[in-house]
């Protein structure tokens, strides 16, 4: 039977693929329905693996036998959970009732484990959820036959660019191992338009959907579906016609995005002159080549701390310098702004981590990204320390998230310099005059903007967060994602005065958040000023395009205008005006 189903289009375009469902909290894993026959057969391999793990447990705990009481602690609660008849019966009841694969049936019954012990209200029970996830990781890989992050499986002669994965949610390390994959799309019932799992979409350049609620429960494996990541529609099973009207459109879209690429050498300029500059947002060192390939003219935006989200330790300083060297040789002399980690909200530390404790409740509004690297020097230190040494591999500029009072600017100040001068003491060479930027993603920077300029020698306007605290929305909630507004006249009062404050002192400041790459906007944002763009590499050809077409004397005093308005509906129509 064909259905609709409706969500929040988070990455435009069109995929056509199989439906691979997977679970929250492995990637791996996929919903299979098994013969009748292979039923005992399947109880017995969950047997075993459950088996194999607890004897490995036993022989971790017999090997580490002067090791931190820590680590006994941590070996009992998981094998106590092995032990446990909701772990070990209850997932056999579920291949029987339901003739599905073991793996599946385990994350099923972990998930529901999960919601009941984040119903405690004493906190140690309540992180007791992550002992259980851990434990289910082990046993399934065990499943799967293989020790690490797996690779997942498809029926025969199906290519990954055949599958659309379906996904309750993607965590930031689920993330991490996406970006070696090549599917056609993914979905996902949770999530809202700046979450992390909508900037992974929007950087692999793949048609997504988040925020549809009930996917998962609705689709079954292997079912064709259609996403149109425009209009945030999938269509399940379409019908034949419908299926060729898609086709078309896709190819179409290919077609178009086929000759932007002839764009890539073109001088990023208006028709009247003014020189506009393009640059990349990465995650990893490995998305490097995507933004050469675009034309970046340097990455405006390295998220760092995507470099360890998939693993539970802090890289040290030598892991850190190659990876920032990679991406800074990579460039070629074209600049690198590498943003210290902005830790403990969306992108959580895993558990297990050192700092795993330290994220509270509320994390957006709690101790992350330069509050946290400022309440753990050590820490800091690692990341400036490394930073500092791949500086002298070309041109870095330090980027510090988050800032919004004078003094963590101060602070960090003071840090780089302990940083610069542990490094001179050993001879170690490095830019001394390395550029130090802050994002602008509290309304109280944006409002304060001037403790931010006499401080600083760049700014990035990190409009995700800006949105996110502007209009209290939590961006990663796809119950609120309908009140995501760039276009509130709050949002843009504060990037316009943003602009015009560090215009009129001659300091330059890029907009790095999701509205830079946004085709629709670029003409607004030309005619409030901005001339440093940073987005995604695969949003920069569109862009540029847009860029290549405006005239920026004539939008200027369109968008002045377009700036006294506080109606909505007012607002959108300047703005289709604005772009016809
Ligand atoms: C932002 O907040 O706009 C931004 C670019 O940072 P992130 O999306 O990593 O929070
Ligand atoms: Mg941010």
């Amino acid at each position: 039977m064909s259905f609709t189903l409706h969500g929040l289009g988070v990455s435009g375009g069109i995929a056509i693929g199989r439906a691979l469902l997977m679970s929250h909290a492995t990637l791996e894993v996929s919903h299979l329905t098994i013969a009748p026959r292979m039923v005992e057969k399947e109880l017995a391999r969950f047997d075993a693996a459950i088996k194999v793990v607890k004897s490995e447990l036993l022989a971790m705990k017999e090997t580490t036998g002067d090791a931190p009481s820590e680590l006994g602690a941590f070996i009992d609660i998981h094998t106590m959970f092995l032990e446990d008849p909701e772990l070990v019966e209850k997932p056999r009841e579920i291949i029987r009732e339901r003739r599905c694969n073991a793996e599946w049936a385990l994350v099923q019954q972990m998930e529901h484990l999960v919601a009941q012990f984040e119903q405690f209200e004493d906190a140690y029970l309540r992180e007791r959820k992550f002992d259980v996830v851990q434990v289910v990781e082990r046993v399934i890989k065990e499943l799967l036959g293989h020790p690490s992050r797996a690779v997942m499986k498809t029926a025969k002669g199906v290519t990954e660019e055949m599958l659309v994965v379906v996904a309750h949610d993607l965590s930031p390390a689920d993330v991490i191992a996406f970006k070696d994959h090549h599917f056609a799309s993914f979905v996902t019932d949770v999530g809202g338009a700046t979450s992390h799992t909508a900037i992974l979409a929007r950087s692999m350049a793949i048609p997504s959907i988040v925020g549809l609620e009930n996917a998962r429960a609705l689709i079954r494996d292997g079912e064709l579906l259609i996403v149109d990541g425009t209009r945030g529609v999938v269509v399940v099973n379409p019908d034949p016609r419908v299926l060729e009207e898609y086709q078309l459109r896709k190819d179409q879209i290919e077609l178009e995005k086929s000759k932007l690429k002839r764009l890539k050498g073109a001088k990023s300029q208006t028709i009247d002159a003014v020189d506009i500059q393009l640059f990349a947002n990465i995650e990893l060192p490995g998305d490097v080549p995507a933004a050469l390939e675009a034309g970046a003219e340097g990455i405006g935006l390295f998220r760092t701390e995507f470099l360890f989200l998939d693993r539970g330790d802090m890289p040290d300083e030598k892991e850190q310098y190659e990876a920032y060297k990679k991406v800074v040789k990579g460039m070629a002399g074209r600049p690198v702004t590498i943003r210290t980690f902005d830790l403990g909200n969306d992108k959580d530390i895993n558990p297990g981590s050192t700092l795993g404790d330290r994220v509270k409740t509320n994390p957006a509004l709690g101790r992350r990204a330069i509050r946290l690297s400022l309440s753990e020097p050590r820490m800091f230190q690692t990341q400036l320390r490394a930073i500092l040494r791949a500086s002298r591999h070309g041109k870095i500029k330090l980027l510090i998230p988050m800032l919004a009072h004078a003094h963590e600017i101060d602070q960090t100040l003071a840090a780089l310099e302990q940083a610069k001068s542990s490094l001179r003491g050993e001879k170690v060479a490095f830019d001394e005059d390395i550029e130090v930027g802050g994002m602008i993603e509290i309304p109280a920077a944006a409002l304060a903007i001037g403790l931010f300029l006499r401080r600083l020698d760049f700014l990035s306007i990190g409009t995700n967060d800006l949105i996110q605290y502007t209009l209290a929305i939590d961006r990663s909630d796809e119950q609120v994602a309908n009140l995501y507004d760039p276009l509130h006249p709050a949002v843009l009062m504060l990037l316009a005065h943003s602009l015009s404050m560090a215009e009129k002192v001659n300091i330059p400041v890029s907009v790095c958040g999701e509205l830079a790459g946004d085709p629709q906007l670029t003409r607004l944002l030309l005619g409030m000023g901005l001339r440093i763009f940073s987005m995604h590499p695969s949003q920069i050809l569109e862009v540029k395009s847009k860029v290549l077409k405006a005239n920026v004397a004539e939008v200027t005093p369109h968008v002045r205008r377009m700036l006294r308005l506080d109606e909505p509906g007012k607002l959108r129509e300047a703005l289709d005006k604005l772009n016809a």
